[in-house]
């Protein structure tokens, strides 16, 4: 195996074949800190989804799911589930023109 030498950009210590550098312990390897840096922004984006604010039209849609008067309720049941129908229809159709193209 060949010799690495790699500058600490930190400590400016010469270190050889290692990824982290022996005097200061910060990493030296530059792919291996693009991929945990990448890796960081990833659970980053993650824990950001998962902790984010309901938008405006899922506040309104869980409003009217939870109405207390029972025809704004049965209503929002029959758009929701025309909704689903169609977007179900929508979805078929556009597999069948990706069938067909393809
Ligand atoms: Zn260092």
């Amino acid at each position: 195996m060949s010799k690495h030498y790699i500058t600490c950009k930190h400590c400016q210590t010469e270190n050889v074949n290692t990824d982290y550098c022996s005097h200061c312990g910060k990493i030296i390897n530059i792919v291996l800190e693009r991929q945990l840096e990448q890796q960081r922004i990833k659970e980053e984006r993650i824990q950001k989804e998962i902790h984010r604010e309901p938008t405006a039209t899922e506040k309104v849609f869980l409003k009217l799911r939870h109405h207390s008067n029972p025809i704004v309720r049965i209503l929002y049941l029959i758009v929701h589930t025309v909704w689903l129908v169609v977007a179900t229809i929508a979805a078929g159709i556009a597999y069948l023109v990706g069938m067909i193209a393809a």
